[in-house]
């Protein structure tokens, strides 16, 4: 039976003869059902329609993994590479032979996580491939739209690999997670963040919402929870969720002065200015 994909949210599903009547992402307020309805694929569909991984080096022990051409929501992978545990974050809707065999020659993967449900793509699909573990906050456990027995569930923090750390923050999802690496960036530490803090276009900067596509904001205290819990960590360099939304330097601070210009507007008595 075919694992269905949605192809708004690129979640795959349990094994079912029919597709789902709905997709539990997509219902949910944070997301929304495509503008032509709830669609779903299979992996031999998308396969037959030219899509492909895209693998490619960010720098030295990590890679993006995408899909091309763009699927769902279009967000990119990440590939930690430590030599001693390889750890896949922020999973694709898709997977193919020559992406196995390509992260098969980069030592394959241990453990398979992601910043929070919109990114579970195809997670059982890859940790199969590799015989890997998927780990995910116990927080999170009702959006785990294909249950697995590699699946195993974290509290706040769990060590996936030496110097790679999930931490959960909350916020945009209860269980949305950051994977702190501490190799990254020269050794001055990486942030992968998906959406638990998203990258924003003018990438000294990052945002944070409750829903990203509908725009609505979190509540101040939660942010200033979610701040405290990154600001403890050591980075330097932060990778959202997209190809090229990277904060690439000084990223702690960026985070701090990103929070910190966001809460004076939402917390601002005057309208307009933002003058707090
Ligand atoms: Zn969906
Ligand atoms: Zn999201």
């Amino acid at each position: 039976m075919p694992a269905w994909i949605c192809r708004t949210c690129a979640n795959q599903h349990t094994d079912t003869a029919e597709p789902p009547p709905s997709c539990a992402i997509c219902e949910d307020p944070r997301q929304y059902v495509g503008w032509e309805g709830q669609r779903w694929a299979t992996l031999d569909e998308l396969e037959a329609e030219g899509h492909a991984c895209d693998i490619r080096p960010l720098e030295p022990g990590l890679y993006g993994v995408g899909v091309t051409p763009q699927l769902a929501i279009g967000q990119r992978g990440l590939l930690v590479i430590t030599g001693a545990g390889n750890v896949l974050w922020d999973v694709p809707g898709y997977i193919d032979d020559a992406a196995i065999a390509t992260v098969r020659g980069l030592g394959g993967i241990d453990a398979v996580s992601a910043s929070h449900p919109h990114f579970y793509g195809a997670m059982v699909e890859w940790a199969h491939a590799f015989d890997a573990a998927i780990v995910l906050p116990a927080a999170d456990r009702e959006w785990v739209q294909r249950p697995d027995p590699a699946v195993r569930h974290y509290e706040d923090t769990a060590h996936l690999a030496p110097g790679v750390t999930l931490v959960r923050c909350g916020g945009h999802f209860d269980g949305s997670a950051v994977l702190h690496w501490t190799g990254g960036a020269g050794g001055a530490g990486v942030l992968l963040s998906g959406d638990t803090l998203t990258v924003v276009q003018d990438r000294d900067w990052i945002s944070i919402m409750w829903s990203y596509p509908n725009l609505v904001p979190l509540d101040p205290s939660t942010i200033r929870d979610v701040l405290g819990r990154v600001d403890a960590l050591a980075f330097d360099r932060v990778y959202g969720g997209w190809w090229g939304r990277v904060v690439r330097r000084g990223a702690k601070e960026k985070v701090r002065r990103s929070i910190e210009r966001y809460l004076r507007m939402i917390e601002s008595e005057a309208t307009g200015g933002g003058e707090a």
